[in-house]
């Protein structure tokens, strides 16, 4: 297959959509973010990189920063992280408050942002020193030391998390936190901050790809079973109250950001990353859902 000539077609079938949808403002850095941005990695188990437009810029990988921490938690403690959060879809916002109280603090599931924070919860309970451990697990993921928290992007959303401050508190109160909430926001809010680019996020999502190896060093980071699972729970909830939609639309696993990237893969083959920051009502990068739904029909290949 010729990826390099499918993703620029696709590509240059999309330039008038560039600049659609909203780019997210409720964290003032982030609407300072170019519109007009697009660009596309896809990245092979057999080693290939292809690339189209803005793939090497770096953006703000927001909630697929989630993928990350859940597999490291889940790599680490196993089953037992289901016992703190939930795998069912939310049909809810990302940042919704009203499920968990007559579900008694336990989210959902791990990518919306109550699931995300229980997740980060356990990692700081797992690492002394989290934020570094998670730059390191994305390092070697993708093979790049140039990886690091936009300390700005990092600090403008710690000033404005009020919601995720409530739903911690919230959470915390039914004993679903373990640790300070402040330095548990300061920890999300600085995953959230991670500046990556396309190539970057379709090379580190190759792990999921391979069934839990990086295909990197050969390291074993989750069991063929947690791979599954993780799998399994992106495709159902990762874009939130659209996830049933992009499953439609895309027929891939996968997880976007508010930052308006997009990364999902094809088990066994290969992961795509898209970026275009203009999103959807649901959260999720419109013309990056486009583009996926896009890639499966012009490549003939998805999960189904
Ligand atoms: N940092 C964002 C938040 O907590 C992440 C949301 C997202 O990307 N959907 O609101």
């Amino acid at each position: 297959m010729d990826y390099q000539r499918v993703i620029e077609n696709i590509h240059k079938d999309f330039q008038s959509k560039k600049g659609c949808g909203k780019v997210a403002d409720y964290i003032p850095a982030l609407a300072e973010t170019d519109p007009m941005q697009y660009g596309i990695s896809v990245a092979t188990l057999e080693g290939g990189q292809y690339e189209v437009g803005d793939a090497c810029k770096k953006f703000s990988i927001q909630s697929i920063s989630k993928v990350f921490t859940f597999a490291m938690v889940m790599g680490h403690i196993g089953d037992e992280i289901w016992e703190s959060v939930g795998r069912e879809p939310s049909g809810n916002p990302f940042n919704s408050l009203v499920q968990l109280e007559y579900e008694h603090g336990i989210p959902r599931n791990p990518f919306i942002n109550a699931g995300a924070l229980v997740v980060t919860d356990r990692l700081m309970s797992l690492y002394d020193r989290p934020k570094e451990a998670l730059l390191d697990f994305i390092r070697s993921l993708c093979g790049n030391a140039d990886i690091y928290i936009d300390q700005r992007v990092a600090k403008s959303e710690r000033e404005h998390a009020d919601r995720n401050m409530a739903l911690a508190y919230f959470m915390k109160s039914f004993g679903n936190i373990k640790n300070d909430v402040d330095t548990l926001i300061d920890v999300y809010c600085s995953q959230c901050a991670i500046s990556m680019n396309c190539n970057d996020l379709s090379k580190s999502f190759l792990f999921l790809a391979n069934h839990g190896v990086n295909p990197l060093n050969g390291e074993r980071l989750l069991t063929i079973s947690q791979a599954k699972r993780l799998g399994a729970v992106m495709l159902t909830c990762g874009f939130y109250d659209e996830s049933g939609d992009f499953a439609f639309r895309a027929g891939l696993p996968g997880k976007s950001g508010v930052g308006g990237g997009i990364v999902a893969y094809i088990p066994g083959n290969l992961s795509i990353a898209v970026w275009s920051p203009g999103l959807n009502p649901h959260g999720n990068s419109l013309l990056g859902v486009e583009t996926l739904e896009r890639f499966t029909t012009d490549i003939s290949n998805s999960i189904f």
